[in-house]
């Protein structure tokens, strides 16, 4: 019989780990993945895709070398690295917390897979939020990184480190830089969630409001499971590359709120925009992908339209 491929994914517990033990299961790997919190709370994006009991779990923190070492021997095949702080803003409340999740753990892996001589591959979650404020431009691995928060600051670190790892030390790693994805796994901290838990709210209660900043921003919005799928393709290359990932096209906060408001029939008096602690000094107006070399190198482009994203989060659909 076939041994079974293992993979272990640090930060299991979000959005896109939670996505990908799914997809890794389904296609016979084992699943290990890494928590700071074991809580069935913290566990519950695990829980709703039915696969909590299929995957072993390790309590740490990859910013601890030791635990790294520990959990990590030359018989995992694949490493997905989605832990550390997610959130732009609270990278501006938080500094140290961004920089530290976001580059000191995977520096720890790196630097192990180094010392080991592993043959093992690694999947970096990079950013497109370490590019500038570029409206109108796509963005592709030529464009110019200038990050906006200490999260994009942190994003770029993380993918200098891995070039240098996989140019000097010839380790299999790579980061794909990732434009916004969503789901119905999202955590309401992000402007999608929170629009949908809102509205849902203000269906309930016509007297409640939904409070934004600035909804003129634009982003590029996909389908989260579509996403893990490139995160996995992107390790079974021959060699190593960093990609783009994202759909190309772009949207505004506005037209998701419209969307949203539409498809629950709400009315528009129910929104006030430009509050000002929603406001932020820094910001990216928009951005999007170009993801023409991804399609070339690992023939991958998703598939969800943006008005599909909106729906299926609107009906709590996971896939
Ligand atoms: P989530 O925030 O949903 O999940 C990240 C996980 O990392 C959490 O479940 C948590 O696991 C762990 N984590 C959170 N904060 C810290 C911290 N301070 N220190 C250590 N671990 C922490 O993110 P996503 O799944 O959405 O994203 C995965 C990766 O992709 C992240 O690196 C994110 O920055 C990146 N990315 C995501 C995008 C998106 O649109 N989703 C866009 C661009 C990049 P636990 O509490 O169990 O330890």
């Amino acid at each position: 019989m076939k041994k079974k491929k293992i993979a272990i994914i640090f930060g299991i517990s979000g959005q896109d780990g939670a996505y990908l033990s799914h997809f890794l299961l389904k296609k016979g790997y084992k699943v290990f993945g890494t928590t700071r919190n074991k809580s069935l709370k913290n566990l519950y994006r695990l829980k709703k895709l039915n696969i909590l009991n299929k995957i072993t779990l390790f309590k740490g923190e990859a910013t601890n070398l030791k635990f790294c070492k520990k959990i990590l021997s030359s018989k995992i095949n694949e490493i997905y690295y989605l832990a550390g702080e997610s959130s732009v803003l609270k990278s501006f409340e938080s500094p140290h917390l961004s920089l530290n999740s976001n580059v000191n753990g995977l520096l720890n892996i790196l630097h192990i897979l180094k010392k080991r001589k592993y043959k093992t591959r690694l999947f970096n979650a990079g950013s497109g939020q370490f590019y500038g404020d570029n409206k109108f431009n796509k963005y592709n691995l030529k464009s110019k990184i200038d990050p906006q928060s200490p999260y994009g600051v942190s994003k770029a670190a993380g993918y200098w480190l891995v070039k240098i790892f996989r140019k000097n030390y010839g380790i299999f790693c790579c980061t794909g830089v990732l434009f916004n994805h969503e789901s119905s796994l999202r955590s309401n901290e992000f402007v999608t969630k929170k629009i949908i838990d809102i509205s849902k709210k203000i269906k309930k209660n016509k007297k409640l409001k939904l409070e934004l900043g600035n909804i003129n921003v634009y982003r590029d919005w996909g389908w989260a499971p579509e996403y893990v799928v490139a995160f996995w393709l992107m390790l079974q290359k021959k060699s190593p590359s960093d990609l783009i990932l994202g759909t190309g096209k772009t949207h505004s906060i506005k037209e998701f709120v419209d969307e949203v408001f539409k498809l629950l029939m709400i009315n528009k008096k129910n929104l006030k925009t430009n509050i000002s602690k929603f406001r932020r000094k820094l910001d990216i107006r928009g951005y999007k992908a170009d993801i023409a070399e991804t399609k070339k190198i690992i023939n991958w482009s998703p598939k969800v339209t943006f008005k599909k994203i909106v729906k299926k989060m609107v009906n709590d659909e996971l896939f």
